[in-house]
């Protein structure tokens, strides 16, 4: 998938509506301490369906909408609208919108639907909330500090191959097993003789 614009309106510290086109390739954000980096990065989670505090440095749902400055009063709402192309070639646009005291709504494609629908259409985990296609600010000092045997851990993760991990455990513990009963049947074919 993807992602191709992105439209945000009283998301964090986005209180004027902005629009940002996302080209193809690798797309980096620059900038000064504290002037939306991660609220960025954020809003493409939030409109993927992302609700976890830990994810949205938020406490609360309504976390999310401008909560004023000493200049400007607070928002109502919150919208984030996500243009993206799908793995089928079919443009897909969704948009989260939040409101004080309502809760959140989503939009696919023009349509209301329910935030599971939106969950399915990114399911796949390389391309939702989770994708390691997002990458934060602090994941890559992770990265560099990281220890070689945690670095290998991330890449498995990358490359979608982890689980094997798991199915190789098994798959030892099972030979092991076959092992221990070859021994016995060889103690007991030696008792035959
Ligand atoms: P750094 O490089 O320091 O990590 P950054 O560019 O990633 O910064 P963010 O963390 O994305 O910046 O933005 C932080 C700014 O967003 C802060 O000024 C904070 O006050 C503002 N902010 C976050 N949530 C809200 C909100 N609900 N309403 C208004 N402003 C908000």
């Amino acid at each position: 998938m993807l992602i191709r614009r992105l439209k945000l309106s009283g998301f964090k510290s986005f209180v004027e509506p902005a629009e940002l086109v996302i080209e193809p390739g690798l797309t980096g954000v620059v900038g000064p301490n504290g002037c939306g980096k991660s609220n960025l990065l954020e809003a493409i989670r939030w409109v993927m369906g992302e609700n976890s505090p830990k994810s949205m440095r938020s406490g609360g749902m309504e976390d999310v909408i401008f909560a004023g400055t000493a200049q400007r009063p607070p928002r109502d709402f919150a919208e984030v609208l996500l243009q993206a192309q799908a793995g089928d070639g079919e443009p897909l646009e969704v948009t989260r919108r939040i409101e004080r005291g309502a809760g959140s709504a989503y939009r696919v494609n023009g349509r209301d639907v329910r935030a599971k629908d939106v969950a399915l259409v990114f399911a796949d985990a390389a391309t939702g909330a989770h994708s390691p296609a997002l990458v934060s600010q602090g994941r890559i000092a992770g990265i560099i500090a990281a220890k070689p045997a945690e670095r290998r851990m991330m890449l498995e993760e990358a490359a979608g191959i982890a689980g094997l991990h798991v199915r190789r455990r098994d798959a030892e513990n099972r030979l092991r097993q076959t092992e221990t009963n070859l021994a016995r049947l060889q103690d007991l074919l030696a008792g035959l003789d």
